[in-house]
């Protein structure tokens, strides 16, 4: 059994709220409130990531102990541990909405394992002064969906946080899915996220609304000395450091974008609050995976009316994010030169990896002039002729460049009838982008291997997701670690596991969970 060591800086070097316990508060002056987890009936470990067990230095048999489900369920803690819940704010939706803070995330302390630092937070531990109206828990299914697709998000090689455990609690929490005025009992759960750091751009932009400029002052100071361990770490606070910062915030979310739209995946709630300033995937709510391509498709049904969050706005909606949070940070700045420089950084590091992406996914060598066009005719075929969009870019690295065809594509195809329509024009653009290829005559096998890095076979389809937790919730919990194992190795063939790799059958197009999610988890 092995001891872990917690240093929990946030809560000793950032000012606290005086109040501890649930009570529902505004908090001001605080960049946190001191809240126990509530203890949970009977906490049962469903699934876990040997993966991130290992990094936090979890043994096996520490894993397996009974007290590895107390602690990651909330009825436990191992000596060091000191939890809170952060406070922050966020625009909602296109709109400034105060406070709203950690409801029902618990940080359990900061691990320190291998020289490095990783916040462990439970989600779904039980009421914190942050739940407003709300219970404080999760409910299994979206426990399940933020547990796998962490994991899958890191195997795809995306930046995000990840996800330790996820622990049954025994007990059943009511949810309204579509707010119809259905609530049902579901099985509850919690899972122990884990991060370098989980501050948002909201956690910024609270206590600048509130003009508060002391504590901004002190949680940007604090963020990049703990949390960005770069050269501009040593500098003294102020410019230049503080805009290089910036800049850093707003490339490594370029990065991020760019890896969401290389995989199709759809976040689905990018409030400012929903955003980590080290650029990771954070918050998995209704968030879905591209299959039939149409840049306008958005999961989440609370977004049904302004659909905000659609898969090709998402680069523009990080900017407009971006913007709050330079506004937040702007009472820092006595020039917005630098603010202005870190946006600019952010569209010119998007161009960038897009650029790269485009290459990789195609399997071109170098760039020239008319591949951007070639890309984006590629998508409008894919829309045009309502094709999955994972199965047919991985399926562009089975075309013969010297004998192009579209027979490798035909798995990706929803309908005949759109087949019929677009393969005329997908025949033409097959024998281009073979004829790009050839010009470059790059080694076959290596051009292979890059497509298929670049483009996965495997992704947490929604209809997978939800075949694991219809199982999960009938009891068998083995779906949840079969998929997880298919999702380890996401862009290699994995003999056997075709079922992993199909487009949606036709049951799921209409079903809750599959294609039609709310925030309601
Ligand atoms: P989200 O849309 O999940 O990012 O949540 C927005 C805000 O609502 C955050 O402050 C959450 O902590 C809070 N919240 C969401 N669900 C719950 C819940 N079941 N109990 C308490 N707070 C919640
Ligand atoms: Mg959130």
């Amino acid at each position: 059994m092995m001891s872990p060591v917690f240093d929990n800086r946030f809560i000793r070097e950032l000012p606290g709220d005086t109040e501890t316990g649930p009570r529902r508060r505004e908090v001001t002056g605080a960049a946190w409130s001191s809240v126990s987890p509530m203890p949970v009936a009977a906490p049962c470990l469903l699934a876990h990531s040997p993966e991130v067990a290992a990094l936090l230095g979890f043994d096996a048999a520490t894993v397996q102990a009974p007290g590895f489900a107390e602690v990651f369920g909330g009825n436990a803690l191992y000596p060091g541990m000191q939890p809170w819940a952060a406070n922050y704010g966020g625009h909602q939706f296109g709109h400034w909405a105060g406070q709203l803070g950690d409801g029902r995330a618990i940080s359990l302390g900061e691990l320190l394992a291998d020289g490095r630092r990783w916040e462990l937070q439970l989600k779904g531990a039980g009421p914190t002064p942050y739940s407003r109206s709300a219970d404080g828990r999760a409910v299994l299914r979206s426990s399940i969906r933020e547990f796998l697709c962490s994991e899958a998000m890191h195997h795809l090689g995306v930046p995000t946080t990840r996800a330790l455990s996820l622990v049954g609690t025994g007990e059943a929490v009511v949810r309204d899915m579509f707010y119809d005025g259905h609530p049902r009992a579901e099985p509850g759960a919690v899972v122990c996220r884990v991060a370098p750091s989980f501050i948002r751009f909201g956690s910024f932009e609270l206590p600048a609304a509130r003009g508060d400029v002391g504590l901004l002052r002190q949680l940007v100071d604090f963020c990049i000395d703990r949390d960005f361990d770069h050269a501009f770490r040593h500098l003294p606070p102020g410019l230049p450091r503080d805009g290089d910062w910036f800049a850093e915030v707003c490339t490594r979310t370029a990065t991020l974008v760019a890896q969401w739209m290389r995989v199709g995946f759809v976040h689905g709630v990018m409030n400012t609050d929903n955003m980590s300033v080290l650029g990771l995937t954070l918050d998995y709510g209704p968030y879905g995976w591209v299959e039939d391509y149409d840049p306008d498709w958005t999961p989440n049904t609370t977004d049904a009316q302004g659909r905000r969050y659609r898969f090709g706005t998402q680069m523009q909606v990080a900017y407009w994010n971006l913007v709050r949070l330079a506004q937040a940070l702007s009472p820092l700045f006595d020039e917005v030169a630098p603010l202005q420089a870190g946006l600019d950084a952010f569209q010119s590091r998007f161009a960038e990896e897009e650029r790269r992406h485009l290459l990789a996914k195609l399997g071109l060598g170098e760039y020239r002039e008319g591949d951007e066009a070639l890309m984006a005719q590629f998508l409008q075929l894919l829309h045009d002729g309502e094709m999955d969009m994972t199965l047919a870019f991985r399926a562009l690295a089975d075309v013969d460049p010297d004998r192009p065809d579209a027979a490798a594509l035909e798995g990706a195809f929803y309908s005949a009838e759109r087949r019929a329509r677009a393969m005329p024009a997908l025949h033409d653009w097959l024998q281009r982008h073979a004829a790009r290829v050839r010009d470059e005559a790059l080694p076959a096998a290596g051009r292979r291997r890059t497509m298929q890095a670049a483009n996965p076979k495997y992704v947490p389809r929604n209809w997978l997701l939800q075949q694991a937790i219809d199982r999960a919730e009938r009891g068998d919990v083995a779906g949840i670690g079969e998929l997880l194992d298919v999702l380890r190795h996401p862009c290699d063939e994995q003999p056997g596991r075709e079922a992993f790799a199909q487009r949606r059958p036709e049951w799921a197009r209409e079903r809750a969970g599959c294609s039609m999610l709310s925030c309601s988890s």
